[in-house]
């Protein structure tokens, strides 16, 4: 591990302006709330103040929503106008991308270059992608007998409440309502505790496109309340989830206990990278691709490739690389083109991440690189990419989700093997299979049960690939892809009896 000087802010004093729940087509003005500080990840500085949102809010958003929806302003405008509406939406972010770069970068702690070239340019991406979907997409007529007509056609499915986590809030953000804006729904967005910002900057671009008030609003705050009353909202009829698996579970109880709204969940993972003994001859392109899946977002991401099984011949190796890898992963200031690790979220994250390596090492692992709190001078909560060898297959460093830059590799001998230490899992999220031999990568990729397998890279696909996880990872629904759409519409037949 290298690291960069942070540039420590000053402490700052508090500042003035306090953002506040958008509503209605602007931002709300400050009720009885109560105020929330955002603190800079990598310097521990109070940044901006977050007036939440509470029930209140919560229902006044839900009821702007549905007005909107009913007057029929969004959804039933013609396709052409809703097309339009989005691709200028995406324009605008196109047109702030730098702006909405560093404000992602400064909440999430995010690297500046990963925010500037892979996260916003793909949120814009997933706007403009289903902005396209709008005028495109067909009803079907069924085969019936002759007597009758069956028409099969979707409708938007009314007021989607859309809760997001702080790993990549844009582009989560994009994901989710890219294809319910689309169809027609009215959105109330509830962004994470640490990352409101993003979200009600692109709710003012969106009012700035031209989407009609009350289709798109924003309730930051916290989730055992904001998000817990929409959960809980009886005028609600869907949730689109991305977070734990825990709160996921939450989310299917609130359904259950209100109005049996649908429930989309995209929730954690365990991922697994099996690299097999044939890479031996790239072994660094695949070292460089094991890295990305468990470093980058400093290892905050629902797919880390945390789990790395190796195929025996390779793996002292692959060890030794990895580890030789991992020393070139530079910690430090988000805001330096050389950061390719930022701080971790939260101090609470930091603790966590802390406490898994702990145990780890207590429990009889090896840690063979990192393992540490690294810039503590900074006040920033950095830790530094972590190898871990020897870790018991049972043991919480292999069975939960860490969202750290910490990876475990384990060696094995066969493809079933391999197979089988993949599945022991309770999640479903992601995979990736390194092999040169096409028949094992078809193999492999069949036999483990994951939303997405990728063969000799680590990828999540592209915005027009269906995501989503097996097992406790998730279910109910898609981001992105056209599966996406089917989250947000219902279904209807209509049957036509031409003989009556
Ligand atoms: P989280 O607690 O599941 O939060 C996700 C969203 O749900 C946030 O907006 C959160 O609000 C809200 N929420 C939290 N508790 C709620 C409740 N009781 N009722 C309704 N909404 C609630 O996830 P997180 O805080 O972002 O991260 C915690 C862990 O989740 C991570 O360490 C990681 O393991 C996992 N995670 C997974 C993914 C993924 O994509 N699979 C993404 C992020 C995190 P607050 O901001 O107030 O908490
Ligand atoms: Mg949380």
């Amino acid at each position: 591990m290298t690291t960069t000087t942070t540039n420590t802010a000053p402490a700052m004093a508090a500042p003035a302006r306090i953002f506040t729940p958008y509503i209605d087509g602007h931002a709300d003005n400050i009720r009885n709330s109560q105020i929330i500080d955002n603190i800079d990840p990598a310097n521990g500085t109070v940044f901006a103040r977050v007036a939440a949102a509470g029930e209140d809010d919560v229902n006044r958003a839900v009821d702007a929503a549905r007005r909107a929806f009913l007057a029929g302003t969004w959804s039933k405008a013609e396709p052409g106008v809703r097309h339009n509406v989005l691709l200028r939406l995406a324009e605008l972010m196109e047109e702030h991308l730098e702006e909405l770069a560093r404000l992602e970068s400064k909440e999430a702690g995010k690297p500046l270059k990963s925010c500037r070239e892979g996260d916003i340019p793909d949120a814009i991406e997933a706007i403009r992608w289903y902005a396209q979907t709008v005028d495109k997409q067909f009803g079907k007529i069924s085969p019936t007998r002759p007597g009758s007509v069956g028409l099969i056609t979707t409708e938007p499915i009314g007021v989607v409440a859309a809760v997001i986590p702080w790993n990549f809030p844009i582009a989560t953000l994009a994901w989710k309502i890219g294809p319910a804006l689309a169809t027609g729904n009215s959105v109330v967005v509830k962004p994470a505790v640490q990352t409101p910002l993003g979200a009600l900057r692109i709710a003012e671009l969106a009012s700035a496109a031209g989407l009609p008030d009350g289709v798109f609003n924003v309730v930051p705050g916290r989730g055992h309340i904001a998000g817990r009353a929409l959960g809980l909202h009886p005028d609600i009829d869907a949730v689109t989830f991305t977070g734990s698996t825990e709160v996921g579970r939450e989310f299917l109880r609130y359904s259950a206990d209100s109005n049996l709204k649908e429930v989309s969940l995209e929730l954690g993972g365990k991922s697994p990278q099996l690299v097999f003994a044939d890479n031996e001859e790239r072994l660094d392109a695949v070292i460089e691709q094991v890295a990305i899946a468990g470093f980058s977002n400093m290892g905050e991401n629902c797919t880390a490739g945390a789990r790395v099984f190796v195929q025996r011949p390779l793996f002292d190796t692959f060890v030794e690389r990895l580890i030789r890898e991992s020393a070139r992963w530079t910690v430090g200031d988000p805001a330096s083109v050389d950061t390719q690790i930022g701080p971790l979220i939260d101090e609470a994250q930091l603790i966590r991440v802390q406490k898994y390596v702990e145990v780890a090492s207590a429990t009889g692992a090896t840690i063979a690189t990192g393992g540490r709190r690294v810039l503590e001078e900074t006040s920033g909560w950095f830790f530094e990419p972590t190898v871990i060898l020897d870790a018991a297959p049972d043991s919480a460093i292999m069975r939960e989700e860490v969202f750290g830059p910490v990876v475990t590799v384990t060696p094995f001998d066969t493809e079933e093997e391999a197979i089988s230490l993949a599945n022991d899992t309770q999640y479903g999220l992601a995979a990736s299979v390194y092999t040169r031999d096409l028949a094992a990568a078809h193999r492999v990729s069949r036999a483990i049960h994951a939303g997405t397998v990728s063969v000799n890279s680590y990828s999540e696909g592209d915005i027009s690939t269906p995501f989503g996880g097996y097992k406790q990872s998730g279910f109910g629904g898609r981001d992105k892809g056209i599966e996406a759409l089917a989250q947000y519409t219902n279904t209807k037949t209509t049957w036509i009896d031409l003989e009556a």
